[in-house]
């Protein structure tokens, strides 16, 4: 064995994507670099036989991409399969494809340098958009220019089920074409350098239950194929050859972490019911449809949140209403779920859009964006509205309007809705009865004038991850003030329970399905207020029901009245733990470890 074989432990920190641990042997994926040659062409006859050589390339990729869409539609695959239209896009951009073929005819370089030169070219751009999410589009771009080199390499396009059983996949980033065939159980979990809260693999890898970490950063650097990984997704670390000793904690961790998941499924069906009988409706978040059997087995009992806005990325084209319809039609009416809450759409500020109507904004998140951006661009709007009465038809349904702020927007959109009612029913298509109307109470003016709010909709949904940024002054995306984040802030517990006081006295539902809903710490504390729904990511369910149903309304009163005594963030928190840790030490035991 050469020194350069000894075998080295790295323990690389990301972001959990997708919670539970798995160690096993690592698969990188597409390693492509050790494919590729570049040569300059010393005849000219040659360019355009490289030039026909690139175009093969390009036909044969795109077939391999229809084939893929078609095997995914097939299977039933992931719902963004339209992001595999947006690779054949790519492969037939003009651009792209003149770009490539320019640098065969000037430069005398063979395809695979030429498109490593279109590459960069476009890297170029992108690496000057300021906008996050479009830069990371770039990735799509790299992907289908990996896909070429792939088949003029004469390699065929490796595909997970090509990797055999029991692996981590170790990728710079994957695409929803590869995470999808994941489904056929061989991966173990899988790890990558790239990805963010709006990577499509983040979402996915959650959706199918995968344990997985992004944002390693340096992970394909460091990780050979075979050497022994743990992937541990719920705290997002990555460990590369560990030692024994590591193995054996983190077998332990598993294990618990395993007997606990059976534990909380165990109960996961039964109603979230207090031992003093008070009742709370338990909903899952979604952002895909595929995650509604993972919702339903975790205990959701509706959803709580639809987050619609993910139907709009990637596309060049804006969704039609049919898309709209369809996507919806796949949520409402589900067995096994008794109501679904659509959200329209929240575009802009932290999420997403190719859409030069949103324009690049200083800052974002106070910018134009959800129920703002629905009001100045109503036609699209209406297309959004048409296919959720339409859906409406097919099951329990509730419409959510995002950051209202104040009375005109809410009542503006109700005009709207009305408007596009009038319009489907004078056309006899049959529409959905008594939906329940709602706004989220996720912007602080919203609070304060709540009363009135109230006088309006059938219920509210506090989005904690918006009302503690706008009221504590936070970007939520900005990791640097992270610390300030905190939704057991003495403000924040008084903003919640305003909504609910006023909500009640009015007569409605007050739900929650910010993240606070499904952090278990808090859960107590929202008995204590009385919330009338929790909805939360479907993996969080199993345990925060576990606690309600261990919990009484009386001592959840008693510990709120105690915190609501105090003065910080802090104390609070500390309190607030170890008063959960006491009362449910097995569902706690990483607080005491710091
Ligand atoms: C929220 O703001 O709490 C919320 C649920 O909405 P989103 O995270 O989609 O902004
Ligand atoms: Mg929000």
């Amino acid at each position: 064995m050469y020194p350069d074989d000894a075998k080295k432990t790295f323990v690389l920190k990301g972001m959990g994507a997708s919670p539970g641990i798995v160690m096993g042997k690592a698969y990188l994926f597409d390693r492509l670099d050790s494919l590729i040659s570049f040569y300059t062409l010393n005849d000219t006859a040659l360019v355009e036989a490289e030039i026909v050589r690139f175009r093969d390339a390009v036909a044969k990729s795109e077939k391999e991409l229809l084939e893929v869409k078609n095997k995914l539609s097939s299977i039933g695959g992931i719902e963004p399969s339209y992001i595999i239209d947006v690779h054949i896009m790519i492969l037939n951009d003009g651009a792209f494809m003149n770009n490539t073929m320019q640098c065969i005819r000037d430069m005398f370089v063979n395809a695979e340098w030429a498109i490593r030169m279109t590459v960069d070219k476009y890297r170029e751009i992108f690496d000057k958009v300021e906008d996050d999410y479009l830069r990371k589009r770039f990735n799509d771009i790299q992907y289908v220019a990996q896909m070429i080199l792939r088949n003029l390499a004469g390699k065929k396009l490796e595909t997970v089920e090509d990797i055999g059983e029991g692996v981590i996949i170790i990728a710079q980033d994957l695409s929803p074409a590869d995470t999808a065939q994941m489904k056929f159980d061989q991966v173990l979990g899988f790890a990558t350098d790239v990805g963010g809260k709006t990577s499509h693999t983040a979402i996915v890898a959650r959706s199918i239950e995968i344990p997985a970490v992004i944002g390693l950063k340096t992970l394909t650097k460091v990780v050979r194929t075979n050497d022994d990984v743990i992937v541990d997704g719920t705290s997002g670390v990555v460990i590369v050859n560990p030692d024994p000793e590591i193995l054996h904690r983190y077998e332990e961790k598993k294990k618990l972490e395993r007997e606990g998941k059976k534990e909380y499924l165990k109960h996961a069906q039964l109603p979230a019911v207090t031992l003093d009988q008070y009742r709370v409706e338990i909903g899952g978040n979604i952002e895909f449809s595929e995650e509604i059997p993972s919702a339903i087995a975790n205990g959701a009992e509706g959803i709580g949140l639809y987050r619609t806005e993910y139907i709009y990325i990637n596309r060049e084209q804006l969704p039609t209403e049919e898309d709209h319809f369809a996507s919806y039609r796949r949520v409402v009416g589900v067995e096994g779920l008794a109501w679904s809450t659509i959200r329209t759409f929240d575009l802009g500020g932290d999420k997403f859009f190719s859409d030069p109507k949103l324009a690049k904004e200083m800052n974002p998140q106070m910018g134009l964006r959800a129920i703002r951006f629905c009001l100045k661009e109503v036609d699209l709007f209406k297309v959004q509205l048409r296919a959720i009465l339409r859906s409406a038809a097919y099951g329990k349904t509730k419409i959510l309007f995002p950051m209202i702020s104040g009375i005109e927007e809410i009542r503006e959109a109700k005009s709207i809705l009305h408007d596009v009612k009038r319009e489907l029913t004078a056309a006899d298509i049959p529409i959905g009865e008594d939906i329940e109307i709602g706004i989220m109470i996720e912007v602080p003016s919203a609070v304060v004038i709540a009363d009135e709010l109230a006088k309006e909709v059938d219920f509210f949904s506090i989005g904690t991850n918006d009302l503690i940024q706008y009221a504590l002054a936070i970007d939520r995306i900005n990791d640097r003030v992270s610390y300030l984040y905190e939704p057991l802030h003495p403000a924040v517990l008084r903003l919640v329970k305003r909504v609910v006081d006023v909500g009640h006295a009015a007569g409605i539902r007050v739900a929650m399905c910010g993240e606070m809903a499904g952090d278990p710490v808090c859960t107590m504390i929202l008995l204590g207020l009385e919330l009338d729904e929790l909805s939360m990511h479907p993996l969080a369910i199993p345990k925060v029901k576990k606690i309600i149903r261990g919990a009484t309304v009386k001592e959840s009163k008693e510990l709120l009245e105690k915190v609501m005594s105090f003065q910080s963030s802090v104390e609070i928190r500390d309190y607030v733990e170890d008063f959960m840790q006491k009362r449910f030490p097995s569902e706690f035991p990483e607080i005491d470890q710091g």
